[in-house]
């Protein structure tokens, strides 16, 4: 980590209150960049807030049309906060399938135009979306988030491509399974499709494609996070780092 090169830089992680969000808020924060945090969980972000010296925005990303009209003033945009359901598709509840798609795509979408302009205007930023392997790669049961992460990833590449001539890069981040709180609550779910006892899930469902068998730490995916927003990354661009232990090498 190169100590405080994110001093003077502001940052808005969504669904910095856990998990992969939580651990880019301290990543940031510990190289020195002042943290928003953006939860639904208002009292959750006030605490990680507090612990890491930054600031609490408590909204709900799925009510988009609240977003139509905002302006935000960041240098680094990590769009991140992001559900799960897990079903087969002729059983899909099609209110859990739009919820999906405004947390995890037209909130993004509605954030980056919001920040943009001020970015272009220091010509300099930073978006960085967690993406997910399921943005590059399908699973049973998963239609609305295989879904919304594949849009995400062409969201991604769009802004690039129109932030390129403004300093302003947009890349994503696609990890395999992090042990977060998201992950934790799928094992049951997933035991109970598949007819097996959770004990097995991880190693049977969750890691099969995996070279390496073990969940990814959220940290891990904070450090990539935090060295996208450093000056070192500033031709990286439109880009997606797998970070899965080789699932998606298959
Ligand atoms: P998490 O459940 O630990 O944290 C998600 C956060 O998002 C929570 O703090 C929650 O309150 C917030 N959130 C949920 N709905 C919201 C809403 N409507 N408005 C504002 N905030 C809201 O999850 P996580 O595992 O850290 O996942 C974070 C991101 O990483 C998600 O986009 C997820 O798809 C992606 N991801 C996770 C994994 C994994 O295995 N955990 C793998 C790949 C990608």
């Amino acid at each position: 980590m190169t100590e405080h090169d994110l001093a003077d830089r502001r940052a808005v992680v969504t669904g910095g209150a856990s998990g992969i969000g939580l651990a880019c808020a301290k990543e940031f924060a510990g190289r020195g960049a002042h943290v928003i945090i953006a939860d639904l969980n208002a009292e959750a972000a006030a605490a990680a807030a507090d612990e890491i010296g930054g600031e609490a925005w408590a909204v709900d990303l799925s009510d988009t049309s609240a977003l139509d009209a905002l302006e935000l003033q960041a240098d680094i945009l990590v769009n991140n906060a992001g559900i799960q359901r897990v079903s087969p598709i002729a059983e899909f509840d099609p209110d859990a399938f739009r919820l999906i798609q405004r947390i995890m795509l037209e909130a993004p979408f509605l954030l980056i135009r919001a920040v943009l302009p001020g970015m272009y205007e220091r010509g300099w930023g930073r978006i960085i979306n967690i993406s997910s392997v399921h943005g590059l790669r399908a699973s049973a049961f998963k239609s609305a988030y295989v879904a919304a992460k594949h849009g995400l990833e062409g969201l991604s590449k769009v802004t690039a491509l129109e932030g390129g001539s403004h300093g302003v890069t947009s890349n994503c981040i696609n990890p395999g399974y992090v042990r977060t709180p998201l992950v934790e609550k799928q094992i049951a779910d997933q035991a109970r499709l598949h007819g097996i006892p959770e004990s097995e899930v991880v190693e049977r469902i969750m890691l099969t494609e995996s070279a390496i068998k073990r969940l990814v730490e959220a940290t891990e995916v904070a450090s990539l996070a935090g060295w996208l927003a450093s000056d070192a990354a500033g031709m990286v661009t439109g880009a997606s780092y797998t970070m899965d232990g080789g699932w998606s090498a298959r």
